[in-house]
């Protein structure tokens, strides 16, 4: 009986999650697989019933559009329900009940964890699932004053009070503020999306520009960045951070980060 791990979503045939954990396996040499299998919205909750008694089966990871509703069928012992309102895996808790989590957070800021924050601007592009999971981090550090920039404006003010942090809201076409950190967590810039064209004059020249945005990898934000002499993180690093976490949750062993180059390689092919 080979353990197993998932990746649940609908469409789910473009992730690259397979990819990530099974490279991980490999390099383990660990007795494990992991696959991508799709799940219709009506079906979520015979899913989980399946796999709670399947004894080989040792967790998911969950992207669209599943991220809220998966809360419904399993525990929550982190509290993620009323923090970040959203769970990206599911893994057995030793109480042996399945738990939800949020790895998007910590990986989000693994890359940039050297970072001292505290008291600082920041602008957050983008008031989605993951945009919530960035001001979550964000807040966890001690952030200044954020700026959410977002199509609609209205839902950025929602967020920016749930998580209780000092700022203010604008439509994407506004002028940029002066800020040590510029995210993009909005769909912009994605194959098949607009570009995220923003004027990056204001940024001081320490700024650190973070596109989450990974098909493709060089968006034009990041290129803009880079003519301007920014630092700059890409898409890669966070999909690695927080597939990582959930790695070791479901097969009980530390990935080979050292291998990321290698890594990072197979998934730009
Ligand atoms: P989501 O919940 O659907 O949110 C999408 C966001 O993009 C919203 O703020 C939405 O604005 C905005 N948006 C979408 N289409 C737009 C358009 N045509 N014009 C202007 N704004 C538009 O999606 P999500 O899960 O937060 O994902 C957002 C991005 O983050 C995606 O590119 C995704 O691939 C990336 N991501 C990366 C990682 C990683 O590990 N690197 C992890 C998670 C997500 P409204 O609020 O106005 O609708």
């Amino acid at each position: 009986m080979t353990p197993y791990a998932e990746v649940i979503g609908d469409p789910i045939a473009h992730s690259k999650s397979p990819l990530i954990h099974r490279f991980w396996l490999e390099q383990l040499r660990l007795d494990g697989d992991y696959r991508a299998t799709r799940v219709a919205p009506d079906e979520l909750a015979a899913y989980f019933e399946k796999r709670r008694g399947d004894p080989a089966w040792r967790g998911c990871n969950i992207t669209i559009p599943h991220k809220e509703a998966a809360l419904a069928h399993v525990a929550d012992p982190g509290g993620v329900r009323a923090s970040i309102g959203a769970i990206n895996t599911v893994f057995r808790h030793e109480s042996g009940d399945l738990a939800g989590t949020n790895t998007d957070a910590a990986g989000f800021w693994s890359p940039i964890s050297a970072l001292d924050l505290s008291g600082l601007p920041a602008v957050v592009v983008g008031a989605g699932g993951a945009a919530r999971a960035v001001l979550f981090a964000l807040t966890r550090v001690g952030v200044g004053p954020v700026t959410i920039l977002n199509r609609t404006p209205l839902k950025a003010a929602g967020l920016l009070a749930s998580f209780g942090l000092k700022g203010n809201v604008a439509a994407l076409d506004a002028k940029l503020p002066s800020a040590a950190l510029l995210v993009n967590a909005s769909a912009l810039g994605m194959t098949g999306q607009p570009p995220l064209d923003l004027d990056l004059s204001p940024l001081p020249n320490d700024a650190i520009v973070y596109d989450l945005v990974y098909a493709p990898l060089q968006t034009g934000l990041l290129r803009a960045a880079e003519d301007r002499g920014l630092e700059t993180v890409d898409g890669l690093d966070m999909l690695i951070g927080q597939a990582a976490l959930a790695f070791e949750l479901f097969f009980d062993a530390e990935p080979p980060r050292e291998r990321d180059d290698a890594l990072r390689d197979l998934l730009m092919q």
